[in-house]
């Protein structure tokens, strides 16, 4: 049988054969993040999970920490969600928590609700119950030293992708490119493709928070052509998906793609159902507000009244957001109203996440500048 053709994707992505259904909701921002665990026995030394969550049992849906179910549903909903990634840490290492969550999603949102699991372990009778709660599809992260013909120690990996079909879910294998694996990968690639997985999918390695020390210390390279991947993964990787003779599908997933399209796709997503709609939205899926915070203790809610007074808009034109002690309105409206204000007001660009993370704060007035520390003549 011959290869399925060649197709690409935006910022060097490509792949052959049909894509994951949970890859094609992940492009277009349908798919919620769901980390059910930091904990992890395996600590490989490309680990990209970030400093707050490694090794720590604590759950988020997207950027959103968990608390409750209703959490999980309401960041679901947030992003109009059509299927969810269950990620870690080692989600198998709290496969009754998974089994909880796989079973509250397709409650809620029915059967279509695609949901797809990570993990490192080759687990039958895990995977198995997994499937059975509803499941529909996993992707084994196989260890780099065991790339090869999956025998004697990789027997593990190759028996859990053997039996899988029999459980009715959909089984891959997605692992990160490094460069100086190539003869191993390919090996690899040449087994799976005998054992006839629904799809393997290469990530490009990149640096992070939390490998940089690591990989540094092995040697990798930034490539500086790209963002924050390892030099010479997306070289091995492109080389692979464009030569492959493989019958099944083979996905090469790029550092860049994953920013500039998937996370862009969700924000997006995001911002339409949850931004304000006097705040603006910017192509990049960041949303611009006006704030004004007080200047001391105050009663907030009788505060914002006056701010509201002195800008000259309506109760549907500001929110108070008591927690972060700010009033939000329109950014137009502010920086008409701002040199009026005796209370320091900015414009900021924030994503439209559940952590609302600041990227850029302008201030508009004396009071804002002085609480920025900026020490001017005349504003
Ligand atoms: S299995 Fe995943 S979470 Fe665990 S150490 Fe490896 S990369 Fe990190």
């Amino acid at each position: 049988m011959s290869a399925p053709s060649l197709h690409l994707l935006p910022m060097a992505s490509s792949y052959r054969g049909d894509l994951s259904p949970a890859c094609t909701q992940c492009a277009e921002g349908r798919k919620m993040v769901l980390f059910v665990t930091g904990l992890c026995r395996f600590r490989c030394f490309y680990c990209p999970v970030s400093p707050n969550r490694n090794q720590k049992d604590v759950v988020y849906a997207n950027e959103r920490r968990v608390v409750t179910d209703a959490d999980v549903l309401e960041e679901a909903r947030s992003i109009g969600a059509g299927g969810t990634g269950i990620t870690g840490g080692d989600p198998l290492g709290v496969v009754d928590r998974v089994e909880h969550y796989v079973r509250l999603l397709k409650t809620e949102f029915g059967p279509e609700h695609n949901i797809h699991l990570y993990t490192h372990e080759p687990h039958p009778e895990k995977l198995q119950r997994l499937a059975r709660a509803g499941l529909d599809e996993f992707r084994l992260h196989i260890p780099h030293y065991l790339w090869g013909p999956l025998a004697s120690e990789g027997g593990a990996y190759r028996a859990v992708l053997e039996q899988a079909p029999s459980w009715g879910i959909r089984r891959g294998v997605e692992i990160p490119v490094l460069p100086e694996k190539e003869p191993e990968l390919r090996r690899l690639l040449r087994t799976l493709d005998e054992i006839g997985v629904d799809f393997v999918n290469l990530n490009e390695l990149e640096f992070s928070e939390t490998n940089e020390d690591q990989l540094h210390g092995r040697g990798y390279r930034v490539d500086p052509q790209n963002g924050w991947g390892v030099k010479g993964s997306r070289a091995v990787a492109e080389r692979v998906v464009r030569e492959s003779s493989l019958s099944m599908p083979v996905h090469y997933c790029s550092s860049r793609f994953k920013d500039s399209v998937q996370l862009r796709q969700r924000l997006l997503r995001r911002a339409e159902r949850t931004a304000p709609s006097f705040a603006e939205r910017t192509p990049d899926g960041t949303v611009i507000l006006g704030i004004v915070e007080p200047d001391r203790a105050v009663d907030l809610p009788r505060w914002a009244l006056s701010v509201a007074r002195k800008v000259g808009i309506g109760s549907d034109d500001y929110r108070l957001d008591v927690a972060r002690r700010r009033v939000e309105l329109g950014p137009e409206a502010l920086r008409r109203a701002a040199r009026r204000l005796p209370w320091p007001a900015f414009e900021v660009e924030e994503y439209p996440t559940a952590d609302a993370l600041e990227v850029e704060r302008m201030p508009l007035n004396r009071a804002a500048l002085a609480k920025a520390g900026v020490v001017v003549g005349g504003v």
